[in-house]
């Protein structure tokens, strides 16, 4: 990640950062409109896709999304464009408004917790929303092919994946402090607890490959609770998803794209907005 790219994404995300905790407010100049690609003919002519019945904006379809999460954990979902003529419609293309990336857990699909319908939200998911190639892969189709302007990155509390990657963390840090304790050599004690980063990429485990560094960074904050950790992995996540995607960093760059980082709430049912 170049200098420039990361000068970009910072201002880009706290642009997002700051949109997203005002959702109510005006648009902001920050999720240009692209082009649209040449949609094939619509079975319905008169009936536009659901998406297309919203305003296209990054802030605007973030509120809409945060009124459905508002309307879920109220019990008051509307469940929208679930019918068979939704079906119907959106049988010859797609126009989401945001990709979703989050995690497995089946407490925490993102249509249901959003409470939106068909054609609204491209979602990939994977435990602990952890990114590979295929992950990258998936996001970037959605934001180049598909022209969302909206990614937001959904972490959730109690999530066994950053259970396991904190407790294979811990397990880490008490095999490598043994191995200081057993150096003779203080600098190479230290070189050893130095080190840590590297032993985390280098370990077999993938869980602690994609999450210990999220574990790490977390515990140098002195932030220890899970909730916590749960938080600077979806930090952690943005971070890498822009550093591995020139499509997500040239979208940012050109302001077609907000990415928000958000952790949902399993007993409240609420979506938290995070800011770094
Ligand atoms: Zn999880």
């Amino acid at each position: 990640m170049t200098q420039s790219d990361f000068e970009n994404f910072e201002q880009n995300f706290a642009a997002a950062s700051s949109a997203a905790e005002s959702p109510q407010s005006q648009p902001q100049p920050v999720a240009a409109t692209p082009e649209p690609e040449a949609q094939p003919e619509q079975p319905l002519q008169t009936s536009p896709l659901p998406s297309e019945l919203h305003e296209s904006t990054a802030n605007a379809t973030w509120s809409r999304m945060l009124q459905g999460n508002k309307r879920f954990a109220e019990g008051k979902a509307e469940h929208p464009w679930q019918d068979k003529e939704t079906r119907h419609m959106l049988t010859d293309g797609q126009k989401p408004d945001a990709a979703v990336l989050s995690c497995s857990d089946s407490r925490v699909p993102p249509e249901i917790i959003f409470d939106q319908g068909l054609g609204d939200l491209f979602t990939v998911r994977t435990a602990g929303q952890m990114i590979d190639d295929a992950v990258i892969a998936s996001l970037e189709y959605a934001v180049k092919k598909l022209h969302v302007s909206l990614l937001c990155v959904l972490g959730h509390g109690r999530c066994g994946a950053l259970e396991v990657a904190e407790r294979e963390f811990n397990e880490l840090v008490r095999t490598v402090t043994a191995e200081a304790e057993e150096s003779q050599d203080s600098i190479e004690a230290e070189d050893i607890m130095d080190d840590l980063d590297e032993r985390i990429a280098q370990s077999d485990s993938i869980v602690l490959r994609q999450a210990g560094i999220s574990v790490w960074q977390a515990r140098e904050a002195e932030l220890d609770c899970l909730d916590d950790i749960e938080r600077v992995h979806v930090a952690h996540t943005i971070e890498a998803l822009v550093d591995r995607s020139e499509v997500i960093q040239q979208a940012l760059a050109s302001e077609q794209l907000m990415i928000v980082g958000a952790r949902y709430q399993l007993d409240t049912g609420r979506v938290e907005v995070l800011s770094f």
